[in-house]
């Protein structure tokens, strides 16, 4: 995924830019009614081959190179999983929308306008939202591989909602969805999908690591995703194991 001469190390700001993406990434999880105020249109359903040239973490990604990006990941993880739940006999419906924003408020979910710096799957509008300017600095200092696990987590939000997945604690639906982005990952490097340059499981520890909540904070805590050591093993057994080791019954 992606070509990684000249790619910068991600410095000090990197792990704060993704730990407000993963946190913030959850912010509509929880609604259930509302409408995005600006849907705009579908993005998804590109075809998918991300080569080895098609990204660069190095600097030189543009919005639109970065859009295309997305859509890559959104086409994959729309084929993962149905093909994952015809195999178990049932339709999947993708989600509806992906939406990029630029502005604060542009859009809307559950009646609350999104504010910038921001990646969110709404249930309220089955929709994800992100405001592409920022994403685009965080895919530059972080990596582009870590682009496909932002989407993976977000995707599965989307799926948990599909499957009717509703756990008591935060953390519980947080780190399935860890799980379940490794898998969707895990499993597309299996069948030749994608194909992982040297470096990327690395960038997918670091930005992990980045993600992880303070060691301080309760694990019940609403909000909490887990540690950073919790939050890297939900994803690799997800991305060794694939979906059995996920708990999705
Ligand atoms: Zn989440």
């Amino acid at each position: 995924m992606g070509e990684k001469a000249g790619r910068r190390r991600p410095g000090p700001l990197a792990g704060l830019l993704v730990a407000v993406v993963v946190a913030a990434g959850c912010l509509g999880g929880g609604l259930d009614q509302g409408e995005p105020g600006q849907p705009g249109p579908r993005r998804s359903g590109q075809p998918a081959s991300p080569g080895a040239d098609s990204t660069r973490a190095d600097g030189t990604t543009s919005v639109a190179e970065f859009k295309q990006d997305f859509s890559d990941a959104v086409g994959i993880a729309e084929r993962y999983w149905t093909d994952r739940f015809r195999d178990s006999g049932k339709q999947f419906r993708p989600i509806r929308r992906v939406v990029p924003y630029t502005r604060s408020g542009e859009v809307s979910c559950g009646g609350e306008g999104l504010p910038r710096n921001n990646a969110v799957y709404c249930s309220a509008g089955d929709f994800i939202a992100y405001d592409v300017n920022w994403s685009v600095g965080a895919f530059r200092q972080v990596g582009d591989a870590f682009l496909f696990y932002l989407l993976g987590h977000e995707y599965a939000h989307g799926v948990q909602v599909r499957l009717g997945i509703r756990y008591n604690f935060t953390i519980q639906q947080e780190l399935q969805a860890d799980c379940m982005a490794g898998a969707y990952i895990g499993d597309n490097v299996r069948s030749g999908t994608l194909t992982l340059a040297e470096g990327d499981l690395d960038e997918f520890r670091e930005g992990l690591l980045a993600v992880g909540d303070d060691p301080n904070q309760p694990w019940f805590a609403e909000g909490s995703h887990g540690t950073a050591e919790q939050r890297t093993d939900s994803f690799f057994r997800g991305y060794e194991n694939s979906l059995d080791a996920c708990g999705l019954g």
